[in-house]
């Protein structure tokens, strides 16, 4: 019989027409929802006062970072004031721990370090902030500083190597998530004032090349021509305005405590 298979055939066209997005859909490839993301940490050491500009920055584009700050020079000449902390923090950016006074915490002794540390940490929850990770001053670290970093109630603390950068070819792209040791997260090296633009993209790229992960961005003074551990705004504008550009290949950018993840730890009984 004609009729029948001719309105089955009708059907299949009036489907077809309705729905045409189905079989293309059930054809292409599945959807990877375990893929890992790339996820840049924007973080900027020692409270320095060109820190609130450039958060300012880093909000246009829709950014948060986290700042490390030493809680010991708070509000001292050329430093963030604990206003400004309270300003960037209720703007939605970090306020990490970076010990009292910026110390080598390798060279100190167990109970040093906790007064570094756990002090730190202290001070700047009484300012009212949610202080979740460390960075180590100049990276340095041992052993006992990252049993005090977790004694202190730290999720997390970052270093400043481990991550492929010029200094280390054979280093991997990204941290993994989470991390390998979260109490020395690596990173790139520091972004100096001889970074350019496409060596800050290359860290984001080589993280994206390894399939994913964290790659923690460090930063000190943004200013002109301010020292060997500084950037220009000139430069971090540009490096952001691509940066928001990869998101559209699953790169976002996270605070080190979103990235990390945990509840706030109490601090240790006194
Ligand atoms: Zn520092």
């Amino acid at each position: 019989m004609k009729t029948p298979g001719r309105l089955a055939g009708a059907l299949t066209a009036l489907v077809l027409l309705v729905s045409p997005g189905i079989p293309a859909q059930a054809a292409a490839a599945p959807k990877k929802p375990g893929k890992p993301k790339t996820i840049v940490a924007l973080t900027f050491d020692d409270g320095d006062a060109t820190h609130a500009a450039a958060a300012r920055m880093l909000e246009k584009h829709g950014m948060r970072g986290t700042f490390y700050v030493n809680s010991g020079t708070v509000g001292f000449d050329g430093k963030l004031t604990e206003r400004q902390l309270t300003a960037l923090a209720r703007a939605g950016h970090e306020i990490g721990g970076h010990t009292l006074t910026h110390v080598r915490l390798n060279e100190l002794l167990p109970a040093e370090q906790r007064a570094q540390i756990c002090d730190d940490r202290r001070a700047l929850m009484e300012m009212g902030h949610r202080v979740t990770t460390l960075a180590y001053p100049f990276g340095a670290l041992n052993a006992d500083a990252k049993k005090t970093a977790e004694f202190c109630g730290y999720n997390a603390a970052r270093g400043v190597t481990g991550l492929k950068h010029w200094n280390c070819s054979a280093c991997p792209g990204a941290e993994s998530l989470p991390p390998a040791d979260r109490w020395a997260v690596r990173a790139p090296s520091s972004v100096r004032d001889d970074t350019l633009v496409r060596h800050m993209q290359q860290q984001v790229v080589n993280a994206e090349k390894a399939g994913g992960g964290l790659v923690p961005l460090i930063f000190h003074m943004v200013c002109d021509d301010c020292g060997t551990y500084s950037t220009s705004p000139e430069r971090l504008e540009e490096f952001l305005g691509w940066l928001e550009k990869r998101r559209s290949r699953g790169t976002v950018v996270r605070t080190m405590d979103q990235a990390i993840g945990g509840k706030s730890r109490p601090l240790p009984a006194e």
